[in-house]
């Protein structure tokens, strides 16, 4: 993928040579799955999209099989075994691309998996004037200098940023700053390197996107579960004379209504499996049996707020969802607006959250010649906060 305003060239490092305990378990946090897949992978993708000629990882010696299952069927990249420090492993993954083919280099931490593209440009354009670029934020905390748990001055936050990865060198730059390093052997970062050596560092506005990873509550289900997901529902109940007819949660004057266990609403029924469908949870018959004489001529709006409260047991709120019937009669349309706001009441959401659309089959097929009406429904869930 190409970004819009094409970006000089620039290759990648990913430092991932920590041990990564601190989140707890045996697997280092960095091969664990957050949000869907592996840490590491989502850092790595992202340079790659963004443009990356190569990502060169750095991970610790013994890894290379799981580096290699968290990074399955992506190219160019490249893994090197790190060293003893976050420092060292930068400098190894420098020094195994000292051929000369590499001008601009961005170093990036396996966790800070959400890179914002702009972040990236805003990045490798500073490289044209400077040595070396880094994404920043501003303190909005006041700051407490602290001694044995007590206060004992304050900084000044107007003064002080926040860093963040990944920092953009010239790579000639950072590769002779590190090799020039006489300082302790684990610097803060690059930046403080290239500083070091008297490069000259330019500030880019970071991103609170660009969070690292760090606590065990990040690795916590609600953390690492998918932020969307999406669920269908279809349904279909036979049209009978001497039948009430409920659609939506609304009772409608007709002819005929729908046959079936409960109050035979094919659209809520539509709806409870597509929100059960999002989640997981099985679909309307494995809660409300038909066998269950409990739920025997029961108003379906319990089916679809007991699946609602499903979702939300699971993490989820309901985004949104779309729903279409279709029959030749009733017409629709005058009870949609009753519809919406039953189906939004149901589900606790607001109207412009839920659309109701009818179309008919041209007199073709069952629902063609009125011999019921069939209901389909998608929905999207969004992980709850
Ligand atoms: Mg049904």
């Amino acid at each position: 993928m190409t970004a819009p305003n094409a970006l000089p060239p620039f290759a990648a490092i990913v430092v991932a040579a920590g041990k990564g305990l601190r989140v707890g378990g045996d697997t280092p946090k960095q091969f664990r799955d957050w949000r869907g897949k592996p840490l590491i992978r989502h850092s790595v993708e992202a340079l790659l999209d963004q443009g990356a000629i190569e990502v060169v990882i750095a991970i610790p010696a013994g890894a290379e099989e799981a580096a290699e299952a968290a990074l399955a069927g992506l190219e160019l990249y490249r893994l090197v075994i790190g060293g003893e420090t976050r420092q060292d492993s930068a400098r190894k993954a420098l020094e195994s691309m000292d051929d000369g083919s590499y001008t601009r280099v961005l170093i990036h931490d396996a966790a800070r998996p959400d890179l914002p593209q702009q972040v990236t440009h805003r990045l490798v354009d500073m490289l044209d004037v400077y040595e070396g670029a880094i994404p920043v934020l501003p303190v909005v905390d006041s700051l407490a200098v602290v001694s044995n748990g007590v206060m004992t001055g304050k900084a000044e936050r107007e003064a002080l940023r926040r860093v963040q990865t990944p920092q953009a060198f010239r790579f000639d730059a950072i590769l002779a700053a590190h090799r020039a390093w006489a300082g302790p052997t684990d610097a803060g970062d690059d930046a403080q390197v290239l500083m070091a050596s008297s490069g000259s560092v330019a500030l880019v506005d970071g991103d609170e996107r660009l969070k690292k990873i760090t606590f065990a509550e990040d690795f916590a289900p609600t953390m690492t579960a998918p932020l969307f997901r999406v669920g269908q529902g279809y349904d279909v109940h036979r049209l009978e004379p001497g039948e009430e007819l409920w659609l939506g949660g609304v009772l409608i004057p007709h002819d005929k209504g729908l046959s079936g266990h409960s109050d035979a609403d094919v659209a809520l029924h539509a709806l409870t499996d597509a929100v059960l469908g999002a989640v997981g949870e099985g679909d309307i018959g494995t809660h409300f049996p038909p066998s269950d004489p409990q739920w025997r001529g029961a108003r379906s709006g319990q089916f679809l707020a007991h699946a609602v409260s499903l979702a939300r047991a699971a993490g989820y709120a309901v985004a949104n969802v779309d729903l279409t019937l279709i029959c030749e009669a009733p017409k629709i349309g005058p009870y949609r607006p009753a519809m919406r706001a039953e189906v939004a009441r149901l589900m606790g959401l607001d109207e412009t959250a839920v659309s109701i659309k009818a179309t008919t089959t041209e007199k073709l097929g069952f629902t063609g010649r009125g011999e019921g009406i069939a209901a389909q429904a998608i929905v999207c869930v969004t992980l709850a906060s």
